[in-house]
């Protein structure tokens, strides 16, 4: 089988740092596939972005079967099939909101063109650089030829930190835990939601019977994790944020287990009230190396306030990117 060509930008950031080796050893696609790495990072950060790559030929990964460094987006996107959009523009001290979305436009647009020219036809991106939700939309809107729905967002690290903070709240094991969902942005608004989870085949929300813990420490306690990270480590969150990215396109290209589902971000088809295109995270199934949103769900008073307030933040920042033409 020919090596699979994995383009990742930003690869000399943090993210990129924690996240290339373990593609490279086989976490991304598996243990049979090879992998081409194609690393886009710009011009400043090339030299550094070499330096990994000379790492990563020093680990003799066996499925590594070529590196190439470029900051030419249409070099790194030639014949991708699977992207990993990490390289963003950060929100500096003072930014206002459009300055942040107007870089990002400047980032994404031409990725989304590059992508649009050269990628492979079975082509899967993930953008994990924040603005995620919309930096995604606007890659996708500027790739009218590729299928919409091979624009996704991570809120993948939401959905494993939920899981987490549960399990230590129930005293149970992780890998115990199934049915968790991250519902919107991959912001402070998101909503992980416990009313569908199960632990071992019983409810969640009846094994904790406490709206009140939902509310005011679990809820906040997974949106406020990444500042968290921050204050204690003095640094973002980089090596879980890789795990995450590992994790989405693992399961994207290899499926979700029976009975269990996961939370991505792709464009809505209108379910569950979010207007069509917005992308918004679901719970998803995945199987042949497609996804479907979950269906059928029931969602209470409590989950459907906090499912309108991301999305009406998904549909601001939407309707900002289109005012300033960068959709
Ligand atoms: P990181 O590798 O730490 O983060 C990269 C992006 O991931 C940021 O936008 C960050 O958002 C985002 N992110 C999403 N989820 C998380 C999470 N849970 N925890 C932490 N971060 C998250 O940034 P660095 O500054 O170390 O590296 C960025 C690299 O990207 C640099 O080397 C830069 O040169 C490169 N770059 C490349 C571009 C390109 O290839 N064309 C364009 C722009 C930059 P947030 O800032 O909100 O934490």
């Amino acid at each position: 089988m020919a090596p699979v060509n994995v383009t990742v930008t930003g690869a000399a950031g943090q993210i990129g740092y924690a996240l290339l080796f373990r593609i490279a050893s086989g976490a991304l696609l598996g243990p049979d596939t090879k992998v081409n790495l194609r690393l886009l990072e710009i011009p400043q950060a090339v030299k550094a972005a070499e330096g990994t790559a000379m790492e990563l030929d020093d680990c003799a990964f066996p499925l590594l079967a070529g590196i190439e460094v470029t900051d030419d987006a249409k070099k790194a996107f030639d014949g991708a099939n699977v992207a990993l959009l990490v390289g963003a523009r950060p929100r500096t001290k003072g930014m206002e909101r459009g300055d942040l979305l107007a870089a990002n436009g400047g980032i994404f647009k031409p990725q989304g063109e590059a992508i649009n020219a050269g990628a492979a036809s079975d082509i899967k991106v993930l953008v994990v650089g924040n603005p995620a939700n919309t930096n995604a939309l606007i890659a996708q809107q500027h790739a009218p030829d590729v299928p919409a729905a091979r624009f996704t967002a991570m809120t993948r690290l939401d959905h494993n930190r939920a899981i987490s903070q549960l399990s230590t709240k129930l005293g149970v094991s992780v890998a115990d835990i199934k049915k968790l969902a991250i519902w919107g942005n991959h912001s402070a608004t998101q909503y992980p939601d416990v009313f569908h989870a199960e632990v071992n085949g019983k409810s969640v929300a009846e094994l904790l019977n406490d709206e009140a813990w939902l509310a005011d420490t679990f809820i906040p306690t997974v949106a406020k994790r990444g500042a968290a990270i921050i204050e204690a480590r003095g640094a973002s969150s980089a090596a879980s944020a890789a795990n995450a990215a590992i994790d989405h396109i693992h399961d994207w290209v290899l499926g979700t287990p029976a009975g269990d589902w996961t939370s991505m971000a792709v464009p809505s088809d209108g379910s569950y009230g979010v207007p069509e295109g917005i992308i918004s995270s679901f719970p998803v199934t995945t199987a042949d190396g497609e996804y479907q949103i979950v269906q059928g769900l029931e969602v209470n008073e409590f989950s459907r306030a906090r499912i309108d307030a991301s999305v009406a933040e998904l549909v601001e920042e939407r309707d900002a990117v289109k005012a300033l033409d960068l959709i």
